[in-house]
This record gives C-alpha cells, structure tokens and sequence, in this order.
C-alpha cells in the first residue's frame, strides 16, 4: 500500500482533540445520553461497546453534529462545533465518519466517490483531487476497482472506499460505527486491517464495533457504554481481564 500521510495542523492549539461535556440528549422521553464526559486526545484509539440501545450511535452522530444535543458542549480540536452553516461544514469535514451501511454513491464511480468531497469540500482541483483518490484507494487496496460503480464491489471492498472517501478529507479525526457489522465473515479482517493500519499511522479513532479483537489490539482505551451513560473506561487489558461493573461483566459473559 502506498503511504498517503495524513495531514497534521501545523501548530496543536490542544492535544484533546474531541471534548464532550455534559452532553445530553433525549429522543422525546427517552434520555439517550445522559452527561457524557469524554475527551479524545490525538492519535488516541477509542473503542465504545456495549449493548445495542445504549446510545452508541447518537454518541457518534452528535460528535459531526448529525445530530442536535439538548445541552452540553462539543468541541473538536479547541472549537466548539457550530449549530449550522458554512462553520459546520467546514468543523463536519474535520470529523470522518464510517456507517455500518456504506453509503457511497451508488450513481458515481469509486474514484469519483473519493473525489467528491475534497472537491466541493475542500475546493481542491480536480487534477489533484484525483491523484489523491487514486492513492488512497491504493493504501485501502481497491486501486484496479476506481473505475467501478460501488454495486460491483464486495461489501469488504465498498467499505475500504468508504474509508478511502473520509480519508480524502484530511479529518483529524475519524468515527467508525459498527463498521464491519453489515459484513460477510469472510470480509471483516480485509476491513479491519485497514482500521489497524490507521491507528498504527496516527490517526485518531472512535471505533463503536463488537470486534473485540480488534478493540484489544488497536484500542488505548474502551468505553463501556449502557442506558445513555458512560459506565466504564479502561485500558482493553484490564476491562476484558477485570471489569469492575456489573453492566459491563454481564455484557462481556454474553459475547466472549
Ligand atoms: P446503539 O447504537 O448503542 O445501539 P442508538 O444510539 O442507535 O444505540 O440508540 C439509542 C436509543 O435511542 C435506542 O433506544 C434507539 O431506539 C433510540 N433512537 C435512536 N435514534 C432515534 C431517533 N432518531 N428517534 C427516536 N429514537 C431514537
Ligand atoms: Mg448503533
């Protein structure tokens, strides 16, 4: 794989890249996240699990504000994230995100998915947006399907691309949720790697996934998730050896 490195800011105004504080947010009655406290410090990998319904999702979607919060604050990289407009695109842009669905293109080519954004985004020219698609195509493994419609590619392959596609904009950080969820078994591992590369590149991740592999091996830190609340965060060593909530040693017993 061809090395695209990752642009860094020149100067670090802070080095915990994404703050919340206080967040909350309710879905009508339902109070999906209760005052999360979380802080992601650069080039940190976190793994958020827990069970279904306990708020991963919102976590991930308030975080590029793809969805609103009812009080609280976000910020990412020192800015707090603006409620709309060109600054929102603009912060959005710095947050990359994976869904469990692909959700590419279906009506462009792979190249132009990953051209795109940078494009109308980044208002990069399209001699330069192209080169830059074509090698990080090649670093995720997918360089010989650029000229392919998504729906020609394997699930493993269309993800790569997703990755690819937030990859092109420069993000100081990147969210996976559940990204190998909707996968073939046979297709995890090629997606995975991928993710393990990243983090061995720098990148900063917030990984909602239930590869527990990959959770001990890539993750600095887990956050155990149930009811809307952060209820544990530790190392993977000590929260897959030594849970100390009840929650989370209930989780664990169910899938390891
Ligand atoms: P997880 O990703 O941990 O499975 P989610 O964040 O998707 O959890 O959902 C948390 C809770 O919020 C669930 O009870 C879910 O049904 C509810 N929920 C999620 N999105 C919405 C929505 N747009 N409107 C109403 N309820 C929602
Ligand atoms: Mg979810």
């Amino acid at each position: 794989m061809t090395d695209v490195s990752v642009a860094k800011e020149d100067a670090a105004p802070t080095d915990d890249l994404v703050v919340l504080k206080s967040v909350n947010k309710h879905f009508g009655a339902l109070h999906v996240l209760q005052d999360i406290d979380l802080t992601i410090t650069r080039g940190e990998v976190v793994v958020v699990i827990g069970p279904s319904g306990s708020g991963k999702s919102t976590l991930c979607r308030t975080i590029n504000r793809l969805e609103t919060i009812d009080a609280g604050t976000i910020a990412i990289d020192g800015k707090p994230l603006p409620q709309e407009g060109k600054a929102l695109a603009r912060l959005r842009a710095d947050v990359g995100m994976v869904f469990q669905s692909f959700n590419l293109f279906a009506h462009k080519t792979v190249l132009e998915n990953v051209m795109l954004g940078q494009i109308k985004v980044r208002k990069t020219d399209k001699k330069q947006a192209e080169e830059k698609a074509r090698a990080l195509l090649d670093r995720v493994g997918v360089a010989t399907q650029a000229d392919k419609y998504p729906a020609q590619l394997s699930g493993g392959q269309q993800q790569r691309v997703a990755i690819a596609r937030a990859l092109a904009m420069d993000p100081k950080v990147m969210l996976f949720d559940e990204p190998t969820s909707a996968l073939d078994p046979e297709m995890i591992n090629e997606v995975l790697e991928v993710m393990q590369q990243l983090a061995r590149d720098g990148m900063t991740m917030i990984v909602v996934t239930h590869e527990m592999g990959f959770a001990r091996s890539a993750a600095n830190r887990v956050v155990f998730m149930a009811d809307g609340r952060i209820v544990e965060e530790a190392t993977p060593d000590q929260f897959f050896s030594n849970p100390r909530s009840d929650r989370a040693k209930d989780f664990l017993s169910k899938i390891l």
